[in-house]
């Protein structure tokens, strides 16, 4: 059997281009030029970027004064800098949700050696307003380690943006993911995204939710939004780690980081000091309910910490 490929080519510049059956707009690597494989025409911006040296000395600069990294700078060396645009759209949703349910409330009835805490239901209801601003990753594959974080920074430090041809590609340069959802599918998903978050609000206001109806308008979709996303791989010992940047402000926004035997010693420690708060509750507080508070808290901790000293990453987020 023999494979036919369809062989792709820039509208513009006739360059190979990268195309899968998602593909919604392809970016030309070499001038780009946005191919579009549907009839759909619309605006894309992007985010300029910073240069891998910028990246690189974002990174030597933390290893020089990050308290654990300082102490085996002379061990790391960087792999790989390579950095790629990511592309977004963000959909500013208007939501209003009513919702009722019943709240649970504990009273004591009765006086004296009778008295005793009764549970009553009571039912409560609400309306709940707000107005999101969602980022929508318009990729259909997993998202990478930190693409989160991007969205995060980007909403925050509001950079600056620029029409892809007013861009002067040659300095870019980047690999652009492909765009696999449409502004249309986004809407949509940014709907679902902010109908989820508000009933979880509704859901944290009661003990049990009865009744729940929500509202949800669109007020604006962005232009389709390429955001510059930059990973360094570094080594340290036989092993390789990850840190990755706001490709516009060398913003660190997570890394990963070997866990050193000091910090293995911290975390026993850590594990040993809540064993001993969960000890001290049960022998000295006489109300039972602290008591179990106490060990439900303590070995919660331990827990976490326990599950700490037997990974040999631990990440750190900016
Ligand atoms: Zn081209």
């Amino acid at each position: 059997m023999t494979e036919t490929l369809q062989a792709y080519r820039c509208e513009r510049c006739g360059a190979p281009l990268e195309v899968t059956p998602e593909s919604i707009v392809v970016i030309c690597e070499y001038c780009g030029n946005p191919n579009w494989m549907t009839d759909i025409r619309e605006e894309i911006y992007v985010v300029p970027s910073l240069s891998k040296g910028d990246i690189e000395r974002s990174f030597k600069q933390r290893v020089a004064e990050d308290f654990d990294l300082r102490r085996i700078k002379n061990k790391i060396s960087i792999v790989e800098v390579n950095g790629v645009y990511v592309p977004f759209y963000f959909v500013t949703v208007k939501v209003e949700a009513r919702y009722e349910g019943y709240k649970k409330r504990r009273e004591r009835v009765g006086t004296g050696k009778r008295a005793r805490i009764v549970t009553k239901r009571e039912k409560v209801s609400g309306t709940l307003r707000s107005t999101l601003k969602i980022p929508i990753l318009a990729r259909r594959s997993a998202e990478d380690f930190s693409i989160f974080e991007l969205a995060e920074h980007f909403r925050h430090s509001k950079p600056e943006l620029i029409k892809i041809q007013e861009v002067d590609w040659k300095k870019i340069r980047l690999p652009v993911l492909n765009t696999e959802i449409s502004s249309e599918e986004a809407r949509d998903m940014a709907r679902d995204e902010a109908g989820d978050r508000i009933r979880e609000k509704a859901e944290s206001k009661v003990d049990e939710l009865i009744e729940f109806q929500c509202r949800t308008k669109i007020v604006n979709v962005s232009p389709l939004t390429l955001v510059p996303y930059w990973y360094l791989v570094y080594n340290y010992g036989m092993a390789q780690y990850k840190a990755a940047y706001a490709g516009w402000s060398s913003h660190l926004l997570a890394i990963q980081e070997p866990v050193m035997a000091y910090h293995r010693a911290l975390y026993f420690i850590g594990v040993l000091a809540s064993c001993a708060i969960a000890a001290l509750g049960f022998a000295f507080l006489r109300d039972l309910r602290v008591a179990l508070g106490a060990l439900i808290f303590a070995s919660g901790l331990s827990y976490a910490l326990g599950r700490k000293t037997v990974s040999d990453v631990r990440i750190e987020r900016g």
